[in-house]
């Protein structure tokens, strides 16, 4: 049956290509509208359309298709749904970098051509990410991919904001935003990374209105006081008490500002004195609204100093500052400098400073809808796992604020408001209204802003399954099962999907919420372009097979704690790939297609012993998956097929399967052989699907894709006795005795091919039994020409000694070792350990040294003493025993 035969080495691209297509074609990662069996789903995070898979992607989507591929193996019906965001301020500078490059601008081409330019781009581009997903082996159901500006998606952003403006929960106000000159838009405050910077503390002299010394403020941003309308004091400050002190004169605008009392100045911050500048500082806003100062908008939305600033209008914000500086100090109002750290805000997206602004923007009331989000974490409605990020998600939409959903971009969901011309009335509707609802006027124009990329994929888990409508999918998939994300957007997207899904849907989103680590390099070091130590999966997975990456990726998913990757961990696990294929290669070349069921009675103690290990591997296995601990799965199925199948089992099992013990016994353990590489095949699919696939479809017995297989397999006949404790114990005992063997042969440098005779005492009855019962396991896999079982007598003479629990194992040296040389060897040895020794115990006497060489260099020294004081003792100890035995 050549046929069955796999090939000498595992070559996993063209083998990875041939299944992704095969299981496509096949329809095998679709699910049923309506399917009888359970259902499980997940939401894909939506990878921005101008993506490229990195490391996050890898180990988030490898996560995703593990639970996947799992419970469709457990006969679930599984929705895994997949799709892109837009990514609104992300995909627009894309594409007008690529216009640049074009010679043309989104300005020269206006708003329409803007948009159909980016779908273009899309259209040519925006699959890249997808493609990188199949490299990956993601089992999506590709034919329900979405997108969040798809026509479906759209729809729902509109519902949803009409009805939010309907509740009273969307509403438009003047609002200090923060800023980005550069984007022209308005940025989240998570949009915003701050960063400690070296700056000026800028001390200006305020005069009071009797023209006498005044009070000082300070400011890191001196041309805001152009803006200024109050100096504010702390009601309790004495300093401000006395007449005279109600007002000032505003330097360079001459404008008389009030000295208002406010709790939230701090008393003790320099003169006590604090400038409000409600148009441009998130604090002084709230302040104004509670002292109703007005507020005068200085710095405009392109950076430029607007009319307001007198005589500095027109001039560039960081121009403006130079000048007022100068101005202030020639007119004798700059008290002092000082250089100042403090933290300023940049844009995300393109590292402009951002600038606190006063505008016309788009609000979401956010408590409202935090409150039941809350709830629903709190009731268990949806777990956060682990535990530990539940303390951040309480805090943060405990302090909420609400969320800005509007931006002065061109690619994105256009709110759907309309202004009337005639009257000022702002309609809010589905569809484009045909007159005004307030004076039935047609002159009707469109806000321009478009909504927070956010907003769209705040809906993804509902939206994407067709809601509005009441849709057969929404009814069999939501809420999902989990979402497995990154702590980063936590706040950005599942706090907002959980508000969302709960006010619209009547129910959370999803059950669980699996919060991963970071993938960082070998170090531990976040991985970043200017560090240059980033790992790309593309090319890991071209040097080293998806499913050696895979594998490496869930081994190391502690929960909690980073990964480190490194490409050594994935040789690693290419490694086990290999042991994997090599073991079933090996099988493959005994299993011809005669595979009878298993009969307990007669098996073998390795056939039974390895029944009830695989038994023990996939109930771990399992176990370890349900609750997300992907790399105790992972350990769990390394260690069963390498250390236990391919170490112990397929080793003692040899002589049988070279009919060396009959055609009977034969089939037996052939059949056994069968079973437990078809169940193991099936427990690693999730994790390496491809290599899982190629095997099973050489393995007799099998039809179809191993996809359509059961785990655990719920049919085979030893899954009626799940653990056989009796076999584990019996030959936990064998193999104790061959490893302590195996252990002398190591130590006395006693060459593999050597027979030995061997005596074991014991006063368990039960043991000597068993060792008697299964001595030719021990004489095959130990390389004995003798093996005698006693109870406890005398020690035999010129023997090496092993001791287990319940019994001494006795090997016979005698014409085995050349004692003269060996004892030669040895000493010769421990010699050349000693010359060695000598000079690091004399660094570690040297009181110089000690106190003058640095701690890591000491320890070294420390360690290699230890190091070499250890090997001596062992090489003595052999000696010692050496010479008893002469
Ligand atoms: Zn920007
Ligand atoms: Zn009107």
């Amino acid at each position: 049956m050549s046929s069955n035969l796999l090939d000498k080495g595992y070559e996993p691209h063209e083998v990875e290509k041939r299944w992704y297509s095969f299981w496509e074609e096949e329809g095998l990662f679709a699910a049923s509208e309506n399917g009888s069996q359970n259902s499980y789903s997940i939401v894909i995070p939506p990878p921005n359309v101008t993506g490229v898979l990195h490391m996050g992607h890898a180990l988030n989507n490898t996560m995703q298709d593990i639970l996947c591929r799992y419970k469709r193996l457990r006969g679930d019906n599984v929705l895994w749904m997949p799709g892109t965001d837009h990514a609104g301020i992300a995909t627009q500078n894309v594409v007008e970098k690529h216009l640049a490059g074009q010679g043309t601008d989104r300005h020269q081409l206006g708003r329409e051509k803007f948009i159909e330019a980016v779908w273009e781009w899309r259209k040519e581009y925006g699959s890249a990410i997808i493609n990188q997903l199949k490299h990956l082996g993601a089992s999506c159901d590709w034919d329900r991919e979405r997108f969040t500006m798809d026509e479906g998606l759209s729809t729902a952003v509109r519902k949803v904001f009409v009805q939010l403006y309907e509740e009273g929960l969307i509403y438009r106000g003047n609002y200090i935003i923060n800023w980005c000159h550069r984007c022209h838009t308005a940025l989240a405050d998570l949009e915003v990374e701050h960063e400690e910077i070296d700056g000026n503390l800028y001390y200006i002299r305020y005069p009071y209105a009797d023209g006498k010394d005044g009070v000082i403020v300070a400011t890191t941003r001196p041309e805001t006081m152009l803006g200024d309308t109050a100096v504010a004091v702390n009601p309790d400050d004495e300093r401000y008490r006395q007449t005279g002190k109600e007002s000032v004169i505003l330097p360079l605008m001459n404008r008389q500002l009030p000295v208002i009392k406010d709790k939230y100045v701090d008393m003790s911050f320099g003169t006590g004195a604090l400038k409000i500048t409600p148009a441009h500082d998130p604090n002084d806003f709230e302040i104004g609204a509670r002292h109703d100062l007005p507020s005068i908008k200085v710095i405009g939305d392109d950076g430029m100093m607007t009319d307001e600033a007198g005589k500095f209008k027109g001039l560039d914000r960081f121009k403006c500052r130079e000048n007022v500086v100068k101005e202030l100090e020639k007119e004798g109002f700059l008290e002092k400098i000082e250089p100042y750290k403090h933290s300023v805000g940049h844009c995300y997206r393109c590292r402009t400073v951002v600038e606190p602004n006063l505008s016309k923007q788009w609000f979401v009331s956010a408590k409202p809808l935090a409150a039941k989000a809350i709830a629903a974490v709190k009731d268990g409605r949806t777990r956060i796992i682990p535990a530990i990020w539940e303390n951040t998600y309480f805090e943060w939409m405990n302090n909420i604020r609400d969320w800005c959903i509007s931006r002065q971009i061109w690619w994105g969901h256009q709110i759907p408001a309309w202004t009337c011309e005639e009257c000022g009335e702002i309609v809010v509707a589905l569809n484009t209204p045909e007159k005004c609802s307030a004076c039935g006027g047609k002159k009707l124009i469109q806000e321009t802003d478009v909504l927070d990329t956010w907003f769209s994929s705040a809906l993804w888990p509902f939206s994407t399954m067709g809601w509005p409508d009441k849709t057969p999918l929404l009814k069999k998939f939501y809420p999902t099962d989990v979402l497995v994300t990154g702590f980063d957007i936590l706040f950005f997207w599942v706090a907002r999907m959980m508000m969302m899904g709960i006010h619209f849907m009547g129910d959370v989103p999803f059950k669980d919420v699996y919060v991963h680590a970071l993938v960082r390099d070998e170090k531990g070091k976040k991985m970043s372009k200017s560090k240059g130590n980033v790992i790309d999966p593309l090319t890991i997975i071209e040097k080293y097979g998806t499913d050696a990456f895979r594998f490496t990726l869930a081994a190391f998913a502690a929960q909690g704690r980073d990964i480190k990757m490194s490409e050594k961990r994935v040789e690693g696990y290419r490694h086990f790939v290999n042991k994997l294929w090599n073991a079933a290669r090996f099988a493959l070349m005994h299993l011809d297609n005669s595979y009878d069921s298993i009969e307990d009675d007669n098996l073998s103690l390795p056939d039974k012993w390895i029944l009830s290990r695989l038994n023990k591997a996939a109930i771990n296995a399992s176990e370890a998956i349900e609750s997300y601990r992907f790399n105790d799965a992972a350990g769990a199925l390394y260690k069963f097929v390498w250390h236990e199948f391919c170490d112990w089992y397929l080793e003692a099992i040899k002589p049988v399967l070279y009919g060396k013990e009959g055609e009977d016994k034969r089939k037996r353990t052939l059949s056994v052989l069968w079973r437990v590489l078809h169940d193991t095949l099936i427990l690693l699919h999730p994790f390496i699907p491809f290599v899982t696939e190629e095997i099973w479809n050489k393995l007799p017995g099998t039809e179809g894709s191993i996809m359509r297989a059961i785990f655990p397999p719920d049919n085979s006949d030893f899954a009626k006795t799940v653990r056989d404790l009796e076999a584990e114990a019996k030959m936990g005992l064998v193999m104790q005795v061959i490893t302590g063997i195996r252990n002398i042969r190591g130590e006395m440098n006693i060459s593999p091919s050597m027979s030995l005779d061997v005596s074991i005492q014991s006063d368990d009855g039960i043991i000597r039994e068993t060792i008697n019962q299964h001595k030719d396991i021990i004489v095959n896999l130990a390389g004995l020409e003798v093996l005698s079982v006693e109870s406890s007598g005398k020690k035999p003479e010129r023997v090496a000694t092993s001791v287990i629990e319940g019994a001494t194992i006795f090997v016979s040296l005698e014409g085995i070792i050349d004692f003269d040389r060996e004892t030669q060897r040895l000493e010769k040895e421990i010699n050349k350990l000693t010359n060695e020794l000598a000079p690091v115990l004399k660094k570690l006497k040297n009181e110089n040294f000690l106190g003058k060489a640095p701690e890591d260099v000491v320890k070294k020294v420390k360690d290699k003493k230890m190091q070499l004081l250890e090997k001596q003792q062992k090489l003595q100890s052999n000696l010692d025993r050496i010479k008893d035995l002469k």
